[in-house]
């Protein structure tokens, strides 16, 4: 019997059905191998697969069949040839610079980003000799300007952190591209279900697989995903340096990955009908999300994206003071900044996700002390309506 064709089956499919390898007892779900290390059947094998002459497990801070498989998986959600896991997702984002940086080397990278990619580039990358410069994501000659002759890569993070704003990947990579650097995308707030950044021409996606991929608030992981080329040195550093993901953890996220199509579906279904109702009330200043048509990045979205995502975020007209009131009064929500959970979260990122960025970069990033983010989960969409109401 001719082996099926992976290529040709629709992503929901692949969810549910790449990267599976059946051991000899025929486990019809993946089996979890929580093994540190691998026995060899003689001296001679031994040696031909710790140089890497002949393929095989050895040890698990290199890989490990079940790590491999969550890795097999993602990759073919992404349309890429290959990923690697990684213990969270600032793992991904550490071992994809040590990998392909050296000293002396400089980034252009979006000034609306995760706020430990920030701390890392800022306080760590810099003492090895590694400049960054930032831009805004949605100024495309703002990048061009930014290159120098040392840049080499980009860095880019869409939708954006709270405010939910999206950029455009393919125009970024195109002057990435003219300038011999390579663009990185932290495709976290879609998931490979929403967005594929290489069909845009990013060459490289990181992820936190501890977001939406596991979705329901269990383990972290991360994954760095691209050509075969450029994820084997990520994959040499990381087996040398050892942030790899455990098996524990790659099992219950390649669970994630067969439900992340339809908990995507629902996310966004909640999501767009929380952010319709927020519009038409009267405490509400205005609603950030590009799933509302008068959104002016909701045709770029629709382009880039198949669904707007699971996060909604909205200023108050009373400022901190009623936000505040908002986030105590809500008996449903959790209080955490915690986000891709299928329970439902509020926080309040001027105090909290981005309380470490001075007020001056708060502003240009359009966080005001009015802005309250919700990651829309699962429950019931009247209940969170009522649950705001309480507190509106
Ligand atoms: C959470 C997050 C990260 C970091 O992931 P961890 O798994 O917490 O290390 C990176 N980027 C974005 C956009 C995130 O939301």
């Amino acid at each position: 019997m001719a082996d099926l064709d992976y290529s040709k089956l629709h992503r929901d499919t692949l969810a549910v059905r790449a990267g599976t390898e059946r051991s000899q007892f025929g486990e019809h779900s993946d089996a979890m191998y929580l093994t540190s290390s691998f026995v060899m059947e003689n001296a001679e094998q031994a040696a031909l697969m710790f140089s890497g002459q002949i393929p095989g497990y050895t040890y698990s801070r290199f890989t490990n069949p079940t790590v491999s498989a969550f890795e097999q998986r993602l990759a073919a959600l992404e349309g890429a040839e290959r990923a690697v896991a990684t213990a969270s997702g600032m793992s991904a984002i550490t071992s994809l610079c040590m990998a392909h940086l050296k000293a002396g080397d400089h980034i252009v990278a979006s000034n609306v980003l995760f706020g430990s990619t920030m701390t890392f580039f800022n306080n760590y990358l810099t003492r090895f000799g590694i400049e960054v410069s930032y831009v805004s994501p949605l100024d495309i000659a703002e990048w061009q300007a930014a290159v120098r002759p040392n840049t080499r890569l980009f860095f880019l993070e869409t939708p954006s952190n709270p405010l939910v704003d999206v950029a455009d990947i393919q125009a970024i990579a195109d002057v990435a591209h003219a300038n011999n650097a390579l663009l990185t995308v932290d495709n976290c707030f879609c998931s490979p279900a929403l967005q594929q950044p290489l069909r845009f021409g990013a060459d490289i996606v990181v992820h936190s697989a501890t977001k939406y991929i596991d979705g329901q608030g269990r383990v972290l992981g991360g994954a760095v995903v691209g050509s075969s080329a450029l994820i084997e040195p990520v994959y040499l550093f990381l087996r040398t340096a050892g942030p790899t993901l455990s098996p524990f953890n790659a099992w219950v996220l390649l669970k994630g990955l067969e439900t992340l199509s339809l908990r995507m579906k629902a996310h966004c279904d909640n999501a767009i009908q929380l952010a319709s109702w927020l519009q038409t009330h009267s405490a509400i200043e205005k609603v950030y999300y590009t799933g509302l048509k008068d959104h002016p990045r909701h045709e770029l979205a629709n382009k880039q994206q198949s669904g707007h995502g699971g996060v909604v975020s909205f200023d108050l007209k009373g400022g901190k003071e009623a936000a505040w009131k908002l986030i105590d009064a809500v008996q449903l929500m959790s209080r955490t900044a915690n986000l891709g959970d299928t329970r439902t979260t509020i926080s309040h990122p001027a105090s909290t996700s981005h309380g470490r960025l001075t007020p001056e970069a708060r502003a240009r990033a359009g966080i005001g002390d009015g802005l309250v983010r919700i990651s829309v989960g699962l429950e019931h969409i009247s209940d969170l309506i009522a649950d705001l109401e309480r507190g509106l």
